[in-house]
């Protein structure tokens, strides 16, 4: 048996449009999977209600993120609704270090960019042999928009927005490995763990150098 696949953590980054449920499946897999931890990641958009700071986000003012990009600190960073995010580099790794499953809520550009990361990087660098992307999408526009409309969070402007951005995000979905339609939350959830528990089982390193073959 590969004891070194089953054991080397993953770089989980998830990707939704708002209103797909991302959330909810993010959080149930945190709770119940305690090898994965979440990628806290820097924004210049103002905390809303509840959240705490370096839990939710790691929240600064627009001088201090481009600060960091100037520094080379951030493995990727965009901008979505207009403000700034980011995961810093350091995050990232020190969670992979500690053999931590690494969990990254971060939008499509965002995605791109680490993909683009991992293909330059050599082999064995910790980032590329640990990633692993996956896009949760609602069953369509319209019950996208009727999810937006009940949990009554944005105002009517806010979700035409919101929507418009979500059928750009869609035409990106392929750009994953995989893709989880969020129909019913129970279904996706096991979707979404059994390729957490898929992922690692897969062999990462040549056959030959497995520890079995050894
Ligand atoms: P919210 O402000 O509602 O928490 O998040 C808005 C969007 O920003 C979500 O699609 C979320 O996935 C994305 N996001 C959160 N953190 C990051 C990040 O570090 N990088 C990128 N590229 N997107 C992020």
């Amino acid at each position: 048996m590969n004891a070194a696949a089953l054991e080397a953590p993953l770089l989980i980054v998830i990707s939704a449009p708002s209103g797909a449920g991302k959330t909810t499946l993010c959080h149930r897999l945190l709770k119940e999977m305690p090898q994965v931890h979440y990628s806290v990641s820097c924004t210049t958009r103002p905390p809303r209600a509840g959240e705490t700071d370096g839990e939710s986000y790691h929240f600064m003012d627009t001088v201090a993120f481009e600060r960091q990009v100037a520094a080379g600190a951030f493995l990727e960073h965009a901008v979505v609704f207009g403000h700034h995010y980011g995961t810093l580099k350091e995050t990232v790794r020190a969670g992979l270090e500690q053999g931590r499953d690494v969990l990254m809520d971060i939008d499509v550009q965002g995605a791109a960019q680490i993909r683009d990361y991992v293909r330059d990087a050599p082999e064995g660098d910790l980032i590329k042999d640990a990633f692993v992307d996956i896009f949760i999408a609602p069953p369509s526009i319209d019950e996208l928009r009727a999810r937006l409309l009940h949990r009554g969070k944005d105002s009517e402007e806010v979700i035409l927005r919101r929507v418009a951005t979500a059928r750009a995000e869609l035409q990106r979905m392929d750009e994953y490995r995989y893709l989880v339609v969020n129909d019913d939350l129970e279904v996706s959830y096991d979707a979404l763990r059994s390729i957490v528990v898929a992922e690692h089982h897969r062999l990462r390193v040549p056959r030959e150098e497995a520890a079995y073959a050894r």
